[in-house]
């Protein structure tokens, strides 16, 4: 089990549409710096996807970004979901239901874990578009801990429905 002291990669999916979602986003990519023992080292481009479900709801912004971090993955998951709270995230119970922000945890360094509360690599990583493309702006060469290569996953998703945005995030990384 690990406990967390030495510092690894991890890599999140962010979404969001309510509440002026490209502001979420831009807000939630700060947020991830300010974690304890951690930093935003890369965020993706912005993009817009279509919502999946039979939900009436409004289109996506999605984006990823790259964590160093010295926090164990549970520790890790738990500052993200007190991110989503703090940006008014409302756990429903409607599955894929509309959201100020959904903070993902993809992958923790080469860590494998298949516990409800936290499974990693996470589960709609190789099935959702609008998380493959982001992550594969942001770490072409990733190996997705028994999936294989990024690329290989990239290269048998569409890009239908997925649209990356003009505007880049503004926040300046460290
Ligand atoms: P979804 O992201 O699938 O729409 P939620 O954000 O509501 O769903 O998360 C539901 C549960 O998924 C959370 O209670 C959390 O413990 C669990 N979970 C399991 N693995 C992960 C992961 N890798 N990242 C984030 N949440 C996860
Ligand atoms: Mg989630």
């Amino acid at each position: 089990m690990r406990t967390g002291s030495e510092q690894v990669c991890a890599y999140i999916a962010l979404g969001s549409n309510l509440s002026d979602p490209v502001q979420q986003i831009t807000r939630a990519f700060a947020a991830l710096d300010a974690i304890p023992e951690t930093r935003c080292v890369l965020n993706s481009s912005l993009y817009a996807s279509r919502p999946m479900g039979e939900i009436e709801q409004a289109d996506y912004i999605n984006a990823a970004a790259t964590l160093e971090t010295c926090l164990s993955p549970r520790n890790l998951l738990h500052c993200l979901q007190d991110i989503e709270s703090r940006q008014g995230r409302v756990r429903g119970e409607v599955r894929w239901g509309p959201r100020t922000l959904d903070l993902d945890l993809l992958i923790y360094s080469d860590w494998q874990c298949h516990d409800p509360e936290l499974t990693i690599p996470h589960p709609g990583l190789s099935q959702r578009n609008f998380v493959l493309f982001p992550l594969y702006e942001i770490s072409p060469g990733l190996m997705v801990p028994g999936l294989g290569s990024l690329q290989g996953l990239v290269k048998k998703a569409s890009m239908i429905g997925l649209q990356r945005l003009e505007t880049e995030c503004e926040m300046s990384v460290s």
